[in-house]
């Protein structure tokens, strides 16, 4: 099989457009998606300083580098964040390889941990008898510290790896859930109507492999490890059948994908958050309740 744009062999069948690549036409592909979604939606202005959330796997490796690549052409500052759940046999290893990797590119970084900021690391957090759903906790926390980290780090904005199974599954979870004020404040990147730094995503319509494929293909080094309490999330069920319904029906992910944009372009001129905002009893930040979901967590994490 060879590349359609060239007589090299082909690495990669992007089967929803039925295009074969050889590995320049597809970094070299991949790589113009990426900026893109960035010039498309005026990710970043002149002066910006963008806090990456980096893990060390492969989405916040690839949008580190591609960040870093583009970072002085125009004109922003590019900082590392990256969080500490406190997961043995897991996170020690990615965050060898974020570090490494800020090292290697001069990148100023923090890293933030469950065990200082929320008060105990995560697998202590799951010793609670009561406590089974690790990833609920832990999403709530991990956003907290990434704006806490970003923030601390004199950030403008913050960019994550999310691709664009990440997205498709998200959207999917929150139809299920009727979050519509969920899926009108993602997207690409979010406002910062509420007060938080506004978030970017320029690796939201890279299919996961294909960004898997472009770090091996780059030579990134980078963490392929799951978590190991990922196996029980509702997310990695929904994952699997979107694998399943993409293997006969390329470009489905696509599909959903576009629905949201096509739905928030509606819910665009309709209000549905309002008088919903409130400042947290606790910590102060926005919040639809008395308390925020991370203080209310946290507490419950840490009562005897
Ligand atoms: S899979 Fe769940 S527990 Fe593991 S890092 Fe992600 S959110 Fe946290
Ligand atoms: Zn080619
Ligand atoms: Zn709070």
């Amino acid at each position: 099989m060879n590349c359609d744009k060239c007589q090299n062999p082909a690495v990669a069948h992007l089967r929803y457009s039925d295009i074969r690549l050889c590995k320049n036409h597809f970094i070299g592909l991949t790589t113009d998606r990426i900026r893109k979604t960035i010039n498309k939606n005026k990710f970043f202005e002149r002066g910006d300083r963008v806090a990456v959330a980096v893990s060390g796997g492969k989405d916040s490796i690839v949008t580190l580098r591609e960040l870093h690549d583009i970072s002085k052409k125009r004109g922003i500052e590019i900082v590392g964040v990256t969080i500490d759940e406190g997961i043995a046999d897991y996170r020690p290893e990615s965050i060898d390889i974020a570090e490494r990797t800020y090292k290697e590119l001069g990148v100023d970084y923090t890293i933030l941990t469950y065990k200082e900021r929320v008060g105990k690391p995560l697998d202590k957090i799951m010793e609670k008898p009561d406590i089974n759903r690790a990833c609920e906790y832990c999403g709530v926390f991990r956003r907290r510290l990434i704006e806490d980290g970003a923030r601390e780090m004199g950030a403008d904005k913050i960019a994550t790896g999310h691709n664009l199974d990440d997205e498709a599954q998200s959207i999917f979870m929150n139809y299920i859930r009727s979050d519509f004020p969920r899926i009108a404040r993602s997207g690409p990147k979010t406002a910062n109507k509420k007060g938080f730094i506004p978030r970017v995503k320029p690796l939201c319509n890279i299919p996961e492999k294909e960004v898997g494929l472009y770090a091996i293909l780059k030579g990134y080094e980078i963490h392929e490890d799951e978590c190991p309490n990922a196996a029980n999330a509702f997310r990695l069920n929904i994952r699997d059948h979107m694998n399943l319904i993409e293997d006969k029906y390329p470009g489905f992910k696509f599909g959903i994908y576009n629905s949201a944009e096509n739905l928030r372009n509606i819910l665009a001129d309709v209000n549905i958050e309002k008088n919903t905002l409130k400042k947290c009893e606790n910590c102060g930040q926005n919040t639809s309740g008395k308390i925020c979901k991370f203080c209310e967590l946290k507490a419950y994490a840490n009562k005897e």
